[in-house]
């Protein structure tokens, strides 16, 4: 019989020969088999029910022509995925993100991702993902409508609330997930549960908008204090200025800390008095304008074209919170050089595999993102079981579960790094935990 290592070879070798060319999904995967060896060493049966084959192949990808028509009256035709990757825990749950760079490959990556991130919160979840490489930036509100209709239209056959319940991501936000719910309601009937993220005057859940970017802060509150720190005092830089980084923002303020800088795709704003969230808000969500908007609303504040992830000053918390491999080995290099001592991934996949080994050489804290932002899965969870009681929880009520939730997932992740004799190592102790629950359902459940 092969060993652990060996197995764990062969099938990264036939997944490579499968994909070649899927950069992000390989990148994913080979994150997860190397840490997961002594699960495999103490469990052989993972290996025998051929489970690491079976789980980096995704259950069913749909693919799918979304045509629709501009404010010009031109047709114009994009391309509609949804990858339903694991359902061994429950019915897929997972965003849709409309961005020019998705790719098949991203929304694998994604899905797989999502089916441990989604075994962590403890709740009953599969993992998928979709999405399309239409770009809503500069769109008008009819042609985001046009479009999300049309997507509607077809994924409509594919997804139900007990069977796949997608969710917003990156240009996914409420107005979005309002038309795509209007078109399924239309086709369907009214089945509140079938996509999460809803405002909440349509049965969506208080909490929900802010929970990806609190739960990050939550986690990595856990994770600090376990090693004697926390925000207060500390000098934190968060990337992007969307959805996740806004409410992580708000909530280091709440927690003490001073957000230094944020960004967006072209550069980013240094307030050394801290960001304003009020103003920030106000140009992202209502202004719907640029960073730039921002420099020029706030004295305080100078805009620099480029990567946050440059900045060369000392500072001591970084939350990356924008998009995948947004941190590579040269950026980690600049991050110890400005003597920050933790990372925590509110985005997917935000740092390269070079820049994790960077942390670890340097021993920095560091949250990966399947745990660290798992909390706007979790809080969308809270939301379906608030749809199926035809029911409304209080903010604090949700709030109150989704701090226990990512409480509860940092003492998973503590525990089972020290269970395997890597007592420190989160990494380890979240593709460890993760990957041990999806194994097992899956080998109760036989080969499907
Ligand atoms: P939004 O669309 O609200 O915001 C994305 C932000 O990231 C924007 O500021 C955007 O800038 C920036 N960004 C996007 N692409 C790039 C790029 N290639 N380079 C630099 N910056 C970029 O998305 P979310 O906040 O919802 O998502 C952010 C991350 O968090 C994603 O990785 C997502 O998968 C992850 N996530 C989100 C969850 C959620 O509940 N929303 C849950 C769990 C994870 P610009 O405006 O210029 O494009």
């Amino acid at each position: 019989m092969a060993t652990a290592r060996e197995y764990l070879n062969e099938v990264y070798e036939k997944v490579e020969k499968r994909g070649p060319h899927q950069r992000e999904f390989l990148q994913a995967v080979k994150e997860v088999f190397d840490t997961i060896e002594p699960a495999l060493e103490k469990n052989p049966q993972y290996m025998k029910w051929n489970i690491l084959e079976r789980l980096v192949e995704p259950e069913r990808i749909i693919t799918f022509r979304v045509p629709w028509v501009d404010r010009d009256g031109r047709i114009q035709v994009n391309k509609g995925f949804r990858v339903q990757f694991n359902s061994a825990l429950g019915p897929y749950k997972g965003g849709l993100r409309f961005h020019p760079s998705v790719t098949e490959s991203i929304l694998k990556f994604l899905g797989f991702e999502q089916t441990f991130k989604n075994s962590l919160t403890g709740l009953p979840i599969g993992g998928g993902k979709g999405g399309s490489d239409f770009n809503p930036k500069g769109k008008t509100d009819v042609e985001i409508m046009n479009f999300c209709q049309s997507f509607m239209t077809e994924l409509q056959k594919y997804i139900g609330p007990l069977e796949d319940i997608p969710a917003g991501d990156i240009g996914v936000g409420g107005r979005e997930i309002g038309y795509l719910y209007g078109q399924y309601k239309r086709l369907n009937g009214s089945q509140s549960g079938v996509i999460t993220g809803k405002p909440v005057a349509m049965n969506g859940s208080l909490g929900r908008t802010e929970a990806t970017g609190y739960g990050l802060v939550y986690y990595t509150q856990e994770m600090l204090q376990a090693n004697g720190k926390s925000f207060a005092g500390q000098k934190v830089v968060v990337s992007g200025s969307g959805n996740v980084a806004i409410y992580a923002i708000e909530k280091v303020h709440e927690f003490g800390g001073t957000v230094i800088a944020c960004s967006d795709s072209d550069g980013y704003i240094y307030d050394e008095t801290g960001i304003d969230v009020a103003l920030l808000k106000d140009v992202k969500e209502n202004q719907r304008e640029r960073l730039t908007a921002y420099a020029e609303q706030k004295e305080s504040a100078a805009y620099h074209e480029g990567s946050v992830w440059n900045l060369a000053v000392p500072y001591d918390i970084a939350l990356p919170c924008a998009t995948q491999n947004e941190i590579d080995e040269e950026q980690a290099k600049q991050l110890v050089e400005n003597h920050v001592y933790c990372v925590s991934e509110g985005a997917n996949m935000p740092s390269t595999i070079e820049a994790i080994e960077v942390y670890q050489a340097n021993n920095i804290y560091y949250g990966p993102a399947k745990a660290a932002n798992a909390g706007g899965v979790a809080t969308s969870a809270l939301e379906m079981a608030q749809n199926a009681q035809h029911g409304h929880w209080t903010f604090e009520q949700v709030d109150e579960q989704l701090q226990e939730i990512m409480k509860n997932i940092f003492a998973t992740v503590e525990t089972t790094a020290k269970e395997y004799g890597m007592d420190g190592n989160y990494l380890a102790g979240v593709n460890i935990a993760s990957f041990v629950k999806v194994a097992d359902a899956m080998i109760f459940q036989g080969i499907v």
